[in-house]
């Protein structure tokens, strides 16, 4: 970690840091964590130099710590995301998310005849495959890939 890394980290007392975000999807991670909607202070920094991604984004909750749940929702779009737990200006834990091998409901199917873009009670299901380390979602109905680039969450 170079200097100016710990400097932001440590700034936040209590939150949550969520880091190696791709610049590209900020904003949808802020839309899937809700962030849009809560009334704590959020800051992010976005086209942040990454030896690794090129572009990245790091997003600061304060006193706000997101479910894992929602994190792995996060993972579809930020598969290499890293989330520190902030107390009293500590990291006291490190979190990977993990792409969950299966989701429900999470994302549309790219496909516009897909049974579950046609009938309103039809729930996506998919099988997530990961494909040089991007993230692509077979249906579980009628088995086109949304790829990556392509992942509505919804
Ligand atoms: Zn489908």
């Amino acid at each position: 970690m170079d200097e100016k890394k710990i400097m932001q980290v440590s700034a936040l007392e209590s939150g949550t840091v969520i880091d190696h975000i791709p610049s590209e999807v900020l904003f949808k991670v802020i839309s899937i964590l809700g962030l849009d909607k809560i009334d704590t202070t959020i800051t992010f920094g976005f086209n942040l130099h990454s030896k690794k991604f090129g572009k990245k984004a790091i997003i600061k909750i304060s006193e706000r710590f997101p479910d894992d749940d929602d994190l792995n929702k996060m993972a579809l779009i930020a598969p290499e995301a890293k989330i520190n737990i902030i107390r009293d200006y500590k990291v006291v834990e490190k979190k990977v998310v993990k792409v969950p091998e299966k989701v429900k409901g999470i994302a549309r199917c790219m496909n516009p005849k897909c049974v579950t873009n046609v009938e309103d009670n039809v729930k996506t299901r998919f099988t997530v495959l990961i494909n040089n380390g991007a993230v692509d979602l077979k249906c579980h109905y009628c088995e086109k890939i949304t790829d990556q680039e392509h992942i509505e969450i919804v």
